[in-house]
């Protein structure tokens, strides 16, 4: 029997969301998510789709990861899915930060870990997390390929006037400290769905992608290849996010430290968590906020401006980077449903050949679309992600005999 079927895992801290594949069609098999990791109100969710299943809901405490993972594969295992299955070919794991080191999706050997385990201090957060899912995976099926998709693979291509800080490089060097990007998977994948919606190939195309979801994102797409993005050593730069402030003057933490005499912990907590669109007025979804603003809302309408405003230099930097642009492509929560932010973000772009069809802007739907007038100069189009189909394909690209 050929094994043509890949479980994709994503492990945060606490909390494992999962994808089973069938790589025959890149139907979707099962689905689910375990939160709240070590607390007594762990919550399973767990959607059966291969077998048309509702969903299974399941609460109660769930000591550790492993125990998560466990949870899962009896879940799988009740619909047939098991992870004894000889149908498994691998297990694909999302990791953020892959360094300069990893360009490509890697099979995990101890080599593989250590490299992983070597970059905690530039992901401090992510890296841990995604080791311990790897960990546990592995105890499960020691037999099995175990395959690292890297978030910042696809940017390794950035340049290194795109890629460096213009700081002292000794320091720079010593501490690993440059531009690597992150949502790379999705960037990569999106890029490549623009192009044939433009019935292109990726290399004969220019694209800016915008990733906007809670987290957000920009880059910079040459012929298939990331030339810019908009995240640098950690996620925290670039565009403004749902609770990340995007970019700030650096001596906004000294004068945070020195005149509001904060820690360096307290500013870390302060840009990642309470900045951005949360900081700015209270709600980070974007549904809330475009609410408010129908209301009347002041502050409301003061976030989605900056927000917009800061959208807007990334185009047009990303514009000049590129020199000539084929399609800019909307993608995650925010680019594929909020149609007032992409109409707000091109708006007065005419000059640059960007423009918005109300109409065709407002249509919604799961397929890539463009929403820019007929025989517009630059397409502008909406373009659904898919990171797991992304790291189940580049893992099973890498298994498959
Ligand atoms: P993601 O991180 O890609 O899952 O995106 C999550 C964000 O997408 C949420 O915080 C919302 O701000 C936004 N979002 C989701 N659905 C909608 C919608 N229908 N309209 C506007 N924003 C949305």
């Amino acid at each position: 029997m050929t094994a043509t079927r890949v479980l994709v895992l994503n492990s945060g801290s606490s909390s494992v969301k999962y994808q089973l594949l069938d790589m025959r069609d890149s139907s979707r098999l099962a689905n689910g998510l375990v939160e709240r990791i070590g607390e007594q109100s762990s919550r399973l969710r767990h959607t059966p789709l291969a077998t048309g299943g509702g969903s299974r809901e399941w609460t109660g405490p769930i000591a550790d990861h492993d125990a998560a993972l466990k949870a899962v594969a009896e879940e799988l295992a009740k619909d047939g899915l098991g992870l004894d299955s000889p149908e498994l070919a691998a297990i694909g794991h999302r990791v953020v930060h892959g360094g300069k080191h990893f360009t490509e999706p890697t099979v995990i050997d101890d080599a593989v870990l250590a490299e992983i385990e070597r970059l905690i201090p530039v992901a401090p957060l992510h890296n841990p997390a995604n080791l311990t899912g790897i960990r546990t995976a592995t105890a499960l099926r020691p037999d099995l390929p175990q395959v690292a998709v890297f978030d910042t693979a696809f940017h390794t291509t950035m340049p290194e006037a795109a890629a460096r800080y213009a700081i002292d490089v000794e320091t720079a060097d010593a501490h690993r400290v440059r531009r690597y990007g992150f949502h790379g998977t999705s960037h990569a994948y999106v890029s490549r769905a623009t192009a044939k919606l433009l019935g292109k190939a990726p290399e004969e195309v220019n694209v800016i992608v915008l990733h906007l979801g809670n987290g957000a994102s920009a880059s910079a797409v040459e012929k298939g290849r990331c030339v810019d993005t908009s995240m640098g050593l950690t996620p925290l730069e670039g565009l403004v996010m749902g609770t990340r402030s995007g970019d700030t003057d650096p001596a906004v933490i000294f004068h945070l430290a020195r005149v509001g005499e904060m820690s360096i912990d307290e500013i870390d907590t302060l840009l990642n968590k309470k900045s951005g669109l949360i900081g700015l007025c209270g709600d980070n979804d974007m549904r809330e906020i475009r609410r408010r603003i129908d209301e009347g809302d002041e502050r409301a309408k003061l976030a989605f401006d900056i927000y917009i405003h800061r959208l807007k230099k990334y185009i047009g930097a990303y514009y000049a980077v590129l020199g000539h642009v084929d399609a800019v492509a909307f993608t995650a929560g925010v680019g594929e449903n909020a149609a007032p932010v992409r109409e707000a973000a091109v708006a007065g772009l005419g000059s640059l050949g960007l423009a918005v069809d109300d109409e065709l802007n407002t249509v919604r739907g799961d397929e890539p679309r463009l929403i820019s007038p007929a025989g517009a100069r630059v397409a502008v189009a909406v373009v659904p992600t898919d990171e797991e189909l992304e790291i189940a394909t580049q893992t099973y690209a890498l298994v498959k005999r």
